[in-house]
Order: C-alpha cells, then sequence, then structure tokens
C-alpha cells in the first residue's frame, strides 16, 4: 500500500511525496491506522525503523483535520524523549511532514535559557516535544499547560527508565488528563519496561518490528545443536560433503584453531590455520593458499580474520559461537561477498545456548534450525574415519586378546 492511497490530509501527503516517503515502513504500515483510530499502542520498534512518522503522521494528521481556530487552548499532544538530540530530531520530522498543515510543534529541553522557551510556549502549540526534567520544572510552575493533552506519546521509553526519568514521567503524569490516547515506544522489553507500559497503557494495540537485518539477504544461515566433543565430525562431514567449496571455519582460540586442524588431519583432510599467534609472513602464506583455492579449509579465529577479503568462501562454519555478538555479522559476512550466493552454519553446544540467544537477540531475530534426528546425528559420528580408526583398533585389540586367550588355554 502507498501513502497516496491512505486516508490522511493532502497536505500530508505532499509532505510525504517531498520526502521521497512513498510507502510506509513495516512499523508504519503497523500504526499508523490503530494511531488514526484513537487506540493506544505499545510498539517495540528500535531506532532506524521509521518509527518517528508512525506516530507523527497520523498525530499530525488527526490535529489538521480538527480545523480548531487558534490553539490558546493548549498543547494536545505531548512527546516525551530521554534525550535533547531526540527532541530536536522528531521535532525536525513533526515540522517538516507537518509543513504544509496548520499543526504547530516545539521542543524543549534542559541545559539551555527557559526564558525563550517560555516565550514560544505562550504563543501556543500543538505538540510538545520534551525531556522529562526541564518539562517537568515548566509544568510545575506554570509554564506549560498539560490539562488539554490528548495524546501522550513515550519514545525510546527503555532509555528513559536507563537515565532515571522514571519519578519525572510518574510526576508528569499526574498532570495530565485521565482520557488520553496513549503510545509507547521502546526499542527493546523487559519486566520493569512492561511494568511502566501497562501502567499508561489502556488494551493497547502491541506492535512490535525487527530492525533492518544486519545478515544480508544472500546468505542462507542457519544453526544446529552439536555437542562440543562431536563437532570436529560434523565439520568432518561437511568438508567431505562439499570437497569442492571453501570452507572458513571460526574457533574462539588459537589453541583451539590448531586443536581443529588436528583433528582434521587425523580424518586426512588438509586444513590450515589463521591466527594471532603466526607470523605476518607465515599468515600470508595461508591466505594466499586458501585464496588460489589450493586450500579449502581454512580455520580463523576472529581477530585474524576481520578485514580480509576473500572471494568466493562457500560456507562459513561457526565452530565455537563467537563471544561478541557484532562478530556473528562479521564471519557469516564473509560468505555471500557481493552477489554471490553464501551459507553458514553454526555448531551449538548445550553450554553454547546462551551466547546464541544473545546473538538473536542482536540480530532482531532468531536464526533458522537445522534440525537434525537421533539417527543423523549419531551416523556423522560412526561415519567419521576417526571413529572407523578407533572401531578398527578396538576390532585388533580383541583379536589380539581372543589370541593370547587361545595361547594361553593351549598352555
Ligand atoms: P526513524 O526510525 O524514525 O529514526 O527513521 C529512520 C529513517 O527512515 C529516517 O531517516 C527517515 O527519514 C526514514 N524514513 C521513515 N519513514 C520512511 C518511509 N516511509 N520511506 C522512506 N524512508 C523513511
Amino acid at each position: 500500500m502507498k501513502f497516496e492511497d491512505y486516508s490522511i490530509a493532502a497536505e500530508i501527503k505532499t509532505s510525504l511525496a517531498k520526502l521521497n516517503y512513498r510507502r510506509p515502513t513495516d512499523i508504519q504500515f503497523k500504526s499508523i491506522p490503530p494511531i488514526l483510530k484513537g487506540e493506544d499502542v505499545l510498539a517495540i520498534a528500535q531506532t532506524g525503523t521509521g518509527k518517528t512518522a508512525a506516530f507523527a503522521i497520523p498525530v499530525i494528521n488527526q490535529l489538521h483535520m480538527r480545523k480548531i481556530k487558534g490553539r490558546m487552548d493548549g498543547i494536545k499532544c505531548l512527546v516525551m524523549v530521554p534525550t535533547r538530540e531526540l527532541a530536536i530530531q522528531i521535532h525536525q520530522v513533526f515540522e517538516t511532514i507537518g509543513k504544509h498543515t496548520r499543526v504547530k510543534s516545539f521542543c524543549v529541553f534542559g541545559g539551555v535559557e527557559e526564558a525563550p522557551q517560555i516565550a514560544r510556549l505562550e504563543k501556543g502549540i500543538d505538540v510538545l516535544i520534551a525531556t522529562p526534567g526541564r518539562m517537568f520544572d515548566l509544568a510545575s510552575r506554570g509554564f506549560i499547560k498539560l490539562d488539554r493533552i490528548e495524546v501522550l506519546i513515550l519514545d525510546e521509553a527503555d532509555h528513559m527508565l536507563d537515565l532515571g526519568f522514571i519519578k519525572d514521567i510518574r510526576d508528569i503524569m499526574t498532570y495530565l488528563p485521565k482520557k488520553k490516547q496513549t503510545l509507547f515506544f521502546s526499542a527493546t522489553i523487559n519486566e520493569t519496561i512492561k511494568k511502566l507500559a501497562y501502567s499508561l497503557v489502556n488494551n493497547a494495540i502491541r506492535i512490535q518490528v525487527s530492525p533492518k537485518d544486519p545478515v544480508a539477504r544472500n546468505i542462507d544461515h542457519f544453526v544446529t545443536y552439536v555437542e562440543m566433543d562431536d563437532k570436529r565430525f560434523f565439520l568432518e562431514r561437511m568438508v567431505k560433503e562439499n570437497e569442492n567449496s571453501k570452507i572458513l571455519v571460526f574457533v574462539r582460540t588459537k589453541v583451539r584453531c590448531e586443536r581443529v586442524q588436528k583433528a582434521m588431519g587425523r580424518v586426512g583432510l588438509e586444513a590450515k590455520s589463521l591466527h594471532g599467534g603466526m607470523e605476518q609472513e607465515d599468515r600470508k602464506k595461508v591466505l594466499d593458499l586458501f585464496r588460489k583455492g589450493e586450500v579449502k579449509v581454512l580455520i580463523a579465529t576472529d581477530v585474524s580474520a576481520r578485514g580480509i577479503d576473500i572471494p568466493s568462501v562457500e560456507f562459513v562454519v561457526n565452530y565455537d559461537l563467537p563471544e561478541l555478538s557484532e562478530n556473528y555479522v562479521h564471519r557469516v559476512g564473509r560468505t555471500g561477498r557481493g552477489r554471490e550466493k553464501g551459507q553458514a552454519v553454526t555448531f551449538c553446544s548445550t553450554e553454547e545456548k546462551e551466547i546464541l540467544a544473545e546473538i538473536e537477540g542482536f540480530l532482531g531475530k532468531p536464526i533458522k534450525r537445522l534440525e537434525m534426528d537421533r539417527d543423523d546425528y549419531s551416523q556423522t559420528i560412526d561415519f567419521s574415519a576417526e571413529s572407523h580408526a578407533d572401531w578398527k583398533s578396538l576390532m585388533n585389540e580383541h583379536e589380539q586378546s581372543l589370541l593370547k586367550r587361545r595361547k594361553k588355554k593351549k598352555k
């Protein structure tokens, strides 16, 4: 649906067209209709999702359509924000989108002289954007009248709580009429935020949007649950099933790097290590071999692989989960360069599940699971050349002991 098709004032559509906003973003698509209807909204949305226009468009529309002459009867919409920067930014959005309407907005924040703010407030405004401290100060001295507020917006509520504004928010509530529309926006949600939100909204429409996916679209990435001691068998299987592909394997430490390289060596697979403990010259040699495809498997630590561009890496394997969530994005971004398609798989053990949850929190959405049934899991281990070797040596041992026993009996 395009903005042209929305039943909002033509004056707003003109501004949206000038801004080159043709279609609503996800959060706008979900929140504009309920806000226009006068419903309370509880939205989990990060900066960058278009959340400012998601509330500015319907609020400006409702105020503009009322055709009230003069605005001496008081502020109609109050936007509470945590910082001065955000206050200025939101004010600009209201100014730009409301440019051709009769809606007037203004912003107040602390740390600057209050006289010019008071003078502007006295002229009358429809929308006030403010940080809680300065607003409470001006309201308690009668410079801001909040008894005509119809719409209350709390933006970045989580940030406001972090900055310790909870008491100011509660105090300001006492100045506001009981009956009003409340729109609550937060980038994250936890028990404290939920408590605050539910104490402010009434039968709210709940909306959640994910931030823009930080992992490129051409990368297919998934997680499979593999126990720590079994990971080498799964890597072996992957390498054998994709013998012509370049595979970049990430591990946590240089010791792990060498250990995995040895494990691959035991099953007859050539792999090279790349870590910070190596001489520059050796690192360069290894990288060249991998680049040319003379070595297909490279086992690397995060730091050593940062910033290097290796073309045509078909697979990235997160053999260990990264300790820093953003490294997940850096690692999987090593495949699928440019227009190529890439695949990334993460081996997650039971003890790494917490790290996985953190990464998914960072990405704003779950990573696909590659479910493996028990048979498939145990077959991967059974078919390993390493376990065959073990099995052979077990058989040998068994045969040897049988021989010994037979010899003893003969005696
Ligand atoms: P916000 O999340 O409100 O900080 O907005 C993030 C960015 O998205 C801003 O630069 C906006 O100008 C832009 N934006 C918001 N809505 C739209 C839209 N419908 N189409 C294109 N850009 C948009």
